[in-house]
This record gives structure tokens, C-alpha cells and sequence, in this order.
């Protein structure tokens, strides 16, 4: 499994397999922002390739939105270190290999599997990584 660290390595990843065609496996996927996987999708038709997350940096709740987006904007930056991008995984379509973040939200007594599909045009390529502070 593949560990990334910076937003070239995202990019080249979104890029190497961007297909425009569409693909009847992953297609209750492709809404831009941020959705909870559709009750009637099958996970195993993700296959995990990599991974955002980093257990040496410091859990953050920090949200990077510098053009007035909002978590569930289909515009917002996929931003690697902020939430909820580092604590992603990377999944791709075991059919079409389009690639996916996923991540789990933690609500009471279930999970929420949310995905979104990767796009290279909106990682955001930040000047300085960002390090979640300690608190
Ligand atoms: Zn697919």
C-alpha cells in the first residue's frame, strides 16, 4: 500500500488513471464533493491502494477552505494533512480505476463511509506542509 506524503504525489496518481468514460460499477460515486456511500453500493468493488493518513502527525480537525468553500462543497480542496483528507484512504474502482478517498466518520454507534472521487484539479498544492499542531 502506497503511503502519500505530499500533493504531487496525489496529483500524479489522479492523473496516471483519470478515464472519462463511464463506468456502471462506481458510477452512484461520482458526485464531486463529499457523499456517504450509498447504502446499496457494494464496497468490495473498492479496492484500497494507498493511504493519507500519517500516525506519526497529530489527529487535526483543521479544514483548509481559502476560497469560501465548506466540507461538502464540490469545489473544496482536497488538501492532504487537513481534515478530513488525512485521515483518507485510497481506493480505486476495481473495474474503471478511478480513484477514491475514503473516510470513516464515527457517529454514535455506526460508521459513516464517506467517498469522494479524486480529482486532480482540485488537490491543492500547498506552499508549506502543513503539521497539525499538538494540543
Ligand atoms: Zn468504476
Amino acid at each position: 500500500m502506497l503511503q502519500i506524503t505530499n500533493s504531487s504525489e496525489l496529483i500524479e496518481l489522479a492523473h496516471a488513471f483519470y478515464l472519462a468514460s463511464e463506468c456502471g460499477t462506481c458510477h452512484a460515486l461520482m458526485n464531486p464533493g463529499w457523499e456517504s456511500v450509498p447504502g446499496s453500493f457494494d464496497l468490495q468493488s473498492l479496492k484500497l491502494i494507498g493511504t493519507l493518513r500519517n500516525e506519526d502527525s497529530a489527529e487535526t480537525w483543521e479544514e483548509y477552505h481559502p476560497n469560501g468553500t465548506h466540507s461538502w462543497s464540490a469545489d473544496a480542496p482536497i488538501a492532504i494533512s487537513y481534515y478530513p483528507y488525512s485521515r483518507c484512504d485510497l481506493y480505486q474502482c476495481i473495474d474503471c480505476s478511478r480513484k477514491y478517498l475514503r473516510y470513516g466518520e464515527y457517529g454514535g454507534y455506526y460508521v459513516d463511509e464517506r467517498v469522494r472521487p479524486l480529482n486532480a484539479d482540485l488537490i491543492a498544492v500547498l506552499e508549506k506542509p502543513h503539521t497539525p499542531s499538538l494540543k
